[in-house]
């Protein structure tokens, strides 16, 4: 039992540490963090590995994980792409039904982090039935396909869903669901590509390092995101990684504007605004020549 249950909490303490790890300047309180994992997980995992049955039994397809000749290959094609966005909507809404009215959700970079949260809770509830039917063994293996593949594609929909709460007025569906598209893509595509070559070794490295990738963009677009956001003073260069002071209107290094996704600087008191706010809501002033040029 214990062989068992160390390898998921030190699998559950990296992740989390992970995703958490980035978001530096306002940190998701833990308890925060445990409950979207968990609940997030499981009001995922279990209606998406429903639909995932419902649509083989419509099929009438039997998928059998490592056997080349039991493959017809146009109709696992079919199911891959269903089970991609299948999952990736399912993750999605999942996340903006428990986050949206949370006050922790406060930054950009929060729905990332959240997004990230429920699909690792979403993978691991799924390897743990993996490991159940398949052995043990899959749980070490999907640590480094499965689980950051979906950890890294949340962040592409984890954007979607930060657009839509800070620039789109909380249009959840309309904003989230071409994120959702591009990330079901390449979740058929990943599965796809395991399949090409069952047991290879060379496809595991292969999704592996491809992984990695997705991670880092993921950890990056957080790391950005928070340095951009409300919580940091200070205004980051992306170009020369020079830290400025928030008066500062070009990186006092390399001469880069800033140029903010979410925020705009108060002319008058330098905080960092939401933008299309009306007005600064720390010193008054308004921000109407912020937004739209002079003279239009
Ligand atoms: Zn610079
Ligand atoms: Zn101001």
């Amino acid at each position: 039992m214990f062989a068992i249950l160390l390898p998921i909490l030190l699998s559950i303490i990296f992740w989390l540490w992970i995703i958490m790890k980035y978001d530096k300047f306002e940190r998701e309180p833990l308890k925060s963090i445990l409950f979207v994992f968990v609940i997030g997980g499981l009001i995922s995992s279990i209606p998406a590995g429903i639909f995932n049955q419902i649509f083989l039994s419509i099929a009438n397809h039997y998928f059998y994980i490592g056997l080349a000749e039991n493959f017809n290959f146009e109709k696992s094609r079919l199911f891959y792409g269903f089970v991609g966005i299948n999952e990736e909507a399912i993750k999605a809404t999942a996340t903006i039904l428990l986050i949206r009215k949370m006050k922790d959700f406060n930054e950009p970079a929060d729905a990332l982090v959240y997004a990230m949260t429920v699909a690792f809770g979403f993978a691991l509830f799924e390897n743990m039935i993996y490991s159940m039917n398949y052995g043990f063994i899959t749980f070490y293996i999907r640590q480094f396909n499965a689980v950051p593949m979906h950890i890294g594609l949340a962040a592409i929909w984890g954007i979607g869903i930060a657009k839509a709460r800070f620039l789109h007025d909380g249009k959840y569906l309309k904003v989230v669901a071409p994120y959702i598209l591009i990330a079901a893509s390449l979740h058929a595509v990943y599965n796809i590509s395991t399949t090409l070559i069952p047991g290879s070794f060379l496809t595991f490295i292969i999704l592996a390092v491809c992984a990695f990738f997705l991670i880092r963009f993921a950890t990056r677009k957080i790391k950005r995101y928070t340095e951009d956001g409300p919580f940091s003073n200070r205004l980051f260069c992306h170009y020369c990684n020079t830290i400025n002071f928030p008066f500062e209107r070009c990186c006092k290094n390399c001469g880069h504007k800033f140029d903010l996704e979410f925020y705009v600087l108060c002319h008058n008191c330098n905080v960092k605004v939401i933008k299309n706010a009306p007005s600064c809501p720390k010193c008054g002033a308004e921000l109407g020549s912020e937004i739209t040029p002079m003279g239009s």
